[in-house]
């Protein structure tokens, strides 16, 4: 096991005090993530978050036309890809800017505004994947223990310096709830933007979606610059290597998207 690049001198410290775990393999792509995050912490973590979001945000009643279009995309997603027996939850926000998550645990949201860039259920299903596949891949929790390895790091070498460290387990778990929010505001990294991009294709094409419509949606958010560009493009910028990527991708996703449809 070995995360590359990443084992800082805190964290082998605390692995080796056998407090934490230390790495994984991500689910689908096989890539080594540095993990100190257990899977319940994530989906605790995941589920506390989804909670502030709704006690914040409007959510549509179940009702809703929007709400049963993103349930419904949400559902094929997960039968079709037969993704883990989470407690998915998944609402829509009404909320003008174009924005979508997936949070650990599979607690899933969608605004309105997205539903106004993607111009059909491909897109929105194309969106929809690309979240998921974030939480599917353990996303959040591996750049929460990035953060925190840079933290521990941080503490323990000024505990070298005699001025007081990570010394016990509450501070350890303090330490946790600090590095949580940080993973929920910080931007995902390059990395975890391209995985996300792949698998989610994939997913979409899968569960019968056109995965062409994909590049439609990315272009389609793209356009949409201006003077204040969304959210969603600033954490995901739709330049020509995302684009690029996906159409390599393209002619196995368009293989899984035949033997679905039968075409
Ligand atoms: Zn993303």
């Amino acid at each position: 096991m070995r995360c590359k690049g990443l084992m800082r001198a805190g964290v082998v410290a605390l692995i080796t005090a056998g407090t934490l775990a230390a790495c994984a393999k991500n689910p689908v792509t096989g890539r080594s993530q540095l993990m100190l995050v257990g899977e319940d912490q994530g989906v605790q973590m995941g589920a506390q978050a989804y909670q502030e979001i709704k006690s914040t945000e409007k959510v549509l009643p179940a009702g809703a036309s929007f709400t049963k279009r993103v349930r419904a995309i949400t559902e094929r997603l997960i039968q079709a890809n037969d993704l883990p027996n989470y407690e998915w939850e998944v609402n829509a926000f009404q909320n003008d800017e174009p924005n979508a998550f997936a949070l650990p645990g599979g607690k899933v949201g969608v605004n309105t505004g997205m539903g106004k860039v993607a111009a059909n259920d491909a897109q929105l299903a194309a969106v929809i994947g690309h979240e998921i596949a974030h939480a599917i891949s353990h996303h959040g929790e591996e750049r929460i223990s990035q953060q925190m390895a840079v933290s521990t790091g941080l503490q323990l070498g000024s505990a070298a310096l005699g001025l007081g460290g990570v010394g016990n387990s509450a501070q350890i778990t303090e330490l946790m709830g600090q590095a949580a929010t940080l993973g929920i505001i910080l931007p995902y990294s390059r990395t975890h933007e391209s995985e996300a991009d792949e698998i989610g294709l994939y997913y979409m094409a899968r569960a019968g979606y056109d995965p062409r419509e994909a590049v439609k949606l990315w272009e389609n958010m793209s356009s949409m610059g201006g003077e204040k560009p969304p959210e969603f493009l600033s954490t995901h910028p739709a330049d020509a290597t995302r684009i690029n990527d996906l159409n390599a991708e393209m002619p196995r996703a368009l293989e899984y998207y035949r033997a679905a449809v039968g075409k």
